[in-house]
Order: structure tokens, then sequence, then C-alpha cells
């Protein structure tokens, strides 16, 4: 397909296409919008596979590959599969706080069973009173005896239904507030949790997102990840990361839809001419390309840096804010060009479009991406 433009390569990109075509990852993706649950099969078979922890390191069970690498391996997990099967992808960087920072024994019982996708690892960050404002969260963990006693709520999280276990952020009191959030990680079926589905969601139903309360409910010591009071400062590093590979994924998804959508409006005859004849519909989706590929080079350009060292906090939540609105746009495009089918549930845009919106609020609002943006220009504000 010549006039397509070209899509990021590498060698990866092969193993990705058969392993998607062999576990037929796109009928799948459908599936699971109609009969929405966490894919368990496929969470283990995309393990065996090779493709789950793709940039974690390899004495934790993962492939190892630089995060442009990484990113190129979902940008096209996503074109094929949508963003449920690039997320479980992505599940041990989203638990990379509990692989850098948790004890030896931590890691041995619940990471390693992560990356060979035997069990889920939650994130519970946000709360009813405190969301964007993530530093606002007001779960107590008291020192209590040999450990903690957990009091609080959290609430929008994903996998309140399904995951073994959750990282959970906390406040320890200590003298300074700025230094009191800690994360922990809570097996979830210890006495005192119960945990809430909430109505289903837009999109990516399959993540069952619900509310979890936590009352009285003790945590031995050994639960602690890292130390006392770090939480954030953890936490706001493994963002960065999963912002910058996020954005690798929306795009992949609109990719996919753009494609589609040249597609069809070349072959797609009105008013006696192949839809693509007519300017209002042709521009609109050669502007897309352009921003495709444009908002692609960015992400690519930050996860280069982030691969250096280099601090990129700021352009990784750009890269987020950038693709989730390019891909957005992209989608609506294919929906509005496939005409009526398009807005319906035979052709996969909706669903696409659906999913990706979830961008633009989990994982930090598109605004607090501006947010951070903005606080690099004017730091004193
Ligand atoms: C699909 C999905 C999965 C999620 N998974 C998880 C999870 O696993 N774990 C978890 O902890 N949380 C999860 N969340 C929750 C998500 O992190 C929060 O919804 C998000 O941080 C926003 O918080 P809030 O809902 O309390 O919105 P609020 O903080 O009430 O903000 C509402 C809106 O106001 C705007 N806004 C807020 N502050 C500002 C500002 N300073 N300037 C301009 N505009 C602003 C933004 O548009 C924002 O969306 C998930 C959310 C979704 C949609």
């Amino acid at each position: 397909m010549a006039h397509l433009s070209d899509l990021p390569q590498d060698p990866i990109v092969e193993e990705v296409k058969s392993t998607a075509s062999r576990l037929e990852l796109a009928r799948r993706y459908r599936e699971l919008d109609r009969s929405p649950e966490f894919p368990r099969r496929e969470f283990r078979a995309l393990a065996d596979a090779g493709l789950i922890g793709l940039h974690t390191s390899r004495d934790l069970g993962g492939r190892g590959l630089p995060l442009p690498r990484t990113g190129i391996a979902l940008f096209h997990l996503a074109r094929l599969g949508g963003t449920a099967f690039a997320k479980l992808s992505l599940q041990p960087e989203f638990s990379s706080v509990l692989a850098e920072h948790g004890s030896r024994e931590l890691v041995e019982e619940w990471f390693r069973p992560l990356m060979r996708g035997e069990r889920l690892i939650g994130n519970q960050i946000t709360e009813p009173g405190a969301g964007s404002d993530a530093a606002a969260i007001a779960l107590r963990a008291r020192p209590s005896g040999d450990g903690y006693l957990l009091d609080g709520e959290k609430s929008e999280v994903a996998f309140a239904c399904d995951a073994e276990a959750a990282i959970v952020y906390g406040r320890v009191p200590a003298s300074d507030p700025r230094r009191e959030i800690t994360a922990f990680l809570v097996p979830q079926d210890l006495d005192g949790i119960t945990r809430k589905r909430d109505a289903p969601d837009l999109g990516e139903r399959w993540m069952c997102r619900g509310t979890v309360h936590y009352r009285g409910v003790r945590l031995p010591a050994g639960f602690r990840i890292g130390e006392e009071g770090k939480g954030f400062e953890y936490v706001r590093s493994e963002l960065t990361r999963e912002r910058a590979l996020l954005a690798a994924v929306y795009l992949g998804v609109a990719h996919a839809s753009w494609e589609e959508t040249v597609e069809h409006v070349g072959a797609r005859t009105a008013f006696g001419k192949p839809l693509s004849a007519q300017e209002g519909v042709a521009f609109p989706l050669v502007e897309d390309e352009a921003r495709l590929e444009s908002a692609w080079l960015y992400t690519e350009r930050v996860l280069e840096r982030l691969e250096r060292g280099d601090r990129v906090e700021a352009p990784a939540a750009l890269a987020k804010w950038l693709a989730t609105d390019t891909a957005l746009q992209t989608l609506d495009h294919a929906i509005q060009f496939h005409g009526g089918r398009g807005y319906s549930g035979d052709l996969p845009h909706e669903q696409r479009w659906r999913d990706v919106r979830s961008g633009g609020i989990a994982h930090g609002p598109s605004e607090i991406m501006r947010l951070i943006a903005a606080r690099r220009l004017w730091p004193t504000h």
C-alpha cells in the first residue's frame, strides 16, 4: 500500500504481528467490548510470547528492550489489538514502583507472577477527594504493631474486580505532610477490604473499574514498598515513562482507523465519484496523516531522551496529551467518513474512539499534562 505513510519499523514488529494473528487479537478486542472480562487467557499467552513487560529488565523476566523499541512494539500491538492488548503488555510498567523499590520477597511473590501473566496487580492512587491533585490523597496508613492499619477509600481504579493485589498509596503520619505518601503492596483479599464495581464505562470495560474500601486493614510491614514518605516520588518517575509509552499506544490505535478510512474513501462512491475525490473528505485525512506522524516523531524523541536518562516529565506529559488529542481527532474522522456504519458497532472505529477517550483522563487528565509543562516554563507560579 504505497500511498500510506511509513510505519515505525523494527525487527520486533514481525513478532508482534505473528502473535497478534495467532491469538486473534483483533477479534478478541471486539469481543471484549461486547462481553467485558479480564482477558486472562491472552494475558498468559502474551507473557508466554514475551510481549508482557517489553521494557522490563531481563533479570526480572522481561525483554529489556530500550524504550524507543518498546514504543514501536506497542504502536503495532495497538494497531492490531486496540488499547486492550497494548495495555496488558504495559502492566509490568504500571507496577514498576514494585519492581524498582519493593523487597526481594515482594518482587518474587508478586512481580514475577505478573510477568508470567499469572497475577494481576492494580494501581490505587485516586480517591473521592483526590484525583487530578493526587498529592491530596487521604488514605491513612497508621503504624500499628509490626505493620500498618489502613483506613480509607480508593475510587475510579482499574481492575477493582480482578486484581489479586494493588499498589496502594496512603499517608503514614509524619511531621512534614509532604513526606507522608507511602506505597504499599496490598493483597486484595485481606480482611477489611471491600470492592465495588462502578457503573459500566464508556470504553475499556474489561478493566472493570470500581471503588475499594479499606477499614482497619492490617498490613505487615514487609508489604511496604521502599521507604516511608517516598511513594509520590516513586510514582512520578513511573508516570513519566508510562505516559510516553501510552502515547505510542493511542497513536497505533488511531493509525489503524486512519488506514482503514483511506481505503474506504478511495473505494466508496457518492455523487458519481470516490469520496476521496471530495476535498472535504481528502483534506482532513491528509492532515491526520501529518498530525499522526508528527505526534509519533515527538513521542519517539521523548522515548529516546528517557532512554538516555534525561529528565522529561514535561515532554512525556505533552506526548500523552498530543497523542490522545491527535488520535481522537483521527478516530472521529474515521467514524465520520464511514458514514452510518462508522457510527455503528459493525466497525471498530467507535470502540477505538471510546477506548482512546480514556487517555484524556487516566494517568493524568490532559489539562494536568499541560499544567506540568506550563510549570516547567514558569516554575514560580
Ligand atoms: C479508564 C480509567 C482508568 C483509571 N484507572 C485508574 C487506576 O487504575 N488507578 C487510579 O488510581 N486511578 C485511575 N483512574 C482515575 C484517574 O486517574 C482520575 O479520574 C484522574 O486523575 C482525574 O481525577 P478525578 O476523576 O478525581 O477528576 P477531578 O480531579 O475532579 O478533575 C475533573 C476534571 O477537571 C479538570 N481539571 C482538574 N484539575 C484541573 C486544573 N488544575 N486545571 C485545569 N483543569 C483541571 C480535568 O479536565 C479533569 O478531568 C482511571 C480513570 C479512568 C478514566
